[in-house]
């Protein structure tokens, strides 16, 4: 632990709390959702923002369904046995992008190890569905490591995706505890592929409150830019409920600032890090923000 962080875990400290807004358009964004029948992250993963993004009027939409095939420890991700595909999910997806007047669609999915591509048709249709919808719109593919498979990641990017986001999560020490099913070194290789297929911007992001030290997180700040990334993302780590991974440090804004300096020295583009920063949180404005 050093200055900046709080090992008290049982209070949030004063830079976390604040007011949950549910405004402006929150009841246009959950209703076009339930109405094309749509999952989104933000409230399958419980994110601590969806207050304030669905009141702006943004979402980032989850396909695949909403049950993933792995367990992560920090994931408020419901996780089992996925249903079948639903083949139709893009074109309501783009109509819902379209109805909401969105101009960057942020498109996820829970992690499906059962499906033989990975679900990377599914992204790819997504994809084109958005383009032949929304004139102009930049799409944001945040996608899980799809068992390494170099296949999928290429149906992903031949779809055209204007961003590549793939989250590294944590550090390397940390993969047994936090993301056990998945592989640090096989998640650098995705997006050194992608940043090597050259088409997308390449964007990562980590969770930080795990236990990681300072260290920790620079030597994946380096790893990231020597993958290729240009844009990166640094959150806390907060509890979806008591089913996940307990908070074992609340980082301060400082070391945020701290991080973020560090990363546009390394040479990001551009580097988003803050106490309730999430990979998709503001992504417009990232994507926007990055050459
Ligand atoms: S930060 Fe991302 S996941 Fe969270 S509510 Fe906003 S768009 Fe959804």
């Amino acid at each position: 632990m050093n200055n900046y962080q709080s090992r008290n875990t049982t209070r949030l400290p004063p830079w976390l709390k604040r007011d949950i807004a549910f405004s402006g358009r929150h009841s246009e964004v959950t209703d076009l959702i339930s109405t094309h029948n749509l999952n989104t992250v933000c409230a399958e993963a419980k994110c601590p923002n969806r207050g304030e993004c669905f009141s702006r009027g943004s979402a980032a939409f989850l396909i695949l369904g909403s049950i993933c095939t792995r367990n992560c420890a920090f994931c408020g991700v419901n996780f089992g046995q996925p249903k079948e595909v639903d083949f139709d999910e893009g074109k309501r997806l783009a109509a819902a992008a379209y109805s909401m007047g969105l101009k960057h669609v942020v498109v996820t999915s829970v992690t499906r190890d059962d499906l033989t591509d990975g679900g990377a048709g599914v992204f790819a249709d997504t994809v084109k569905r958005l383009r032949d919808k929304i004139i102009g719109v930049t799409i944001e593919a945040l996608i899980p490591d799809f068992q390494g498979s170099a296949d999928s990641l290429a149906t992903v990017l031949n779809s055209g995706p204007d961003v590549l986001n793939h989250n590294i999560e944590t550090v390397p020490r940390l993969y047994p505890l936090i993301r056990p099913q998945a592989v640090y070194e096989r998640s650098l290789e995705l997006l050194k592929r992608a940043s090597d297929d050259g088409r997308a911007v390449v964007k990562s992001g980590i969770m930080v409150g795990f236990g990681e030290t300072v260290g920790e997180v620079k030597n994946v700040l380096r790893d990231l830019r020597s993958a290729g990334c240009t844009v990166v993302t640094i959150g806390q780590y907060l509890r979806p409920s008591r089913n996940q991974i307990q908070v074992e440090e609340f980082i301060s804004p400082d070391q945020f600032k701290e991080y973020e300096k560090t990363a546009l020295d390394m040479g990001f583009d551009s580097a988003f890090c803050g106490p309730y920063v999430r990979s998709s949180y503001h992504a417009s404005e990232m994507y926007h923000l990055a050459p």
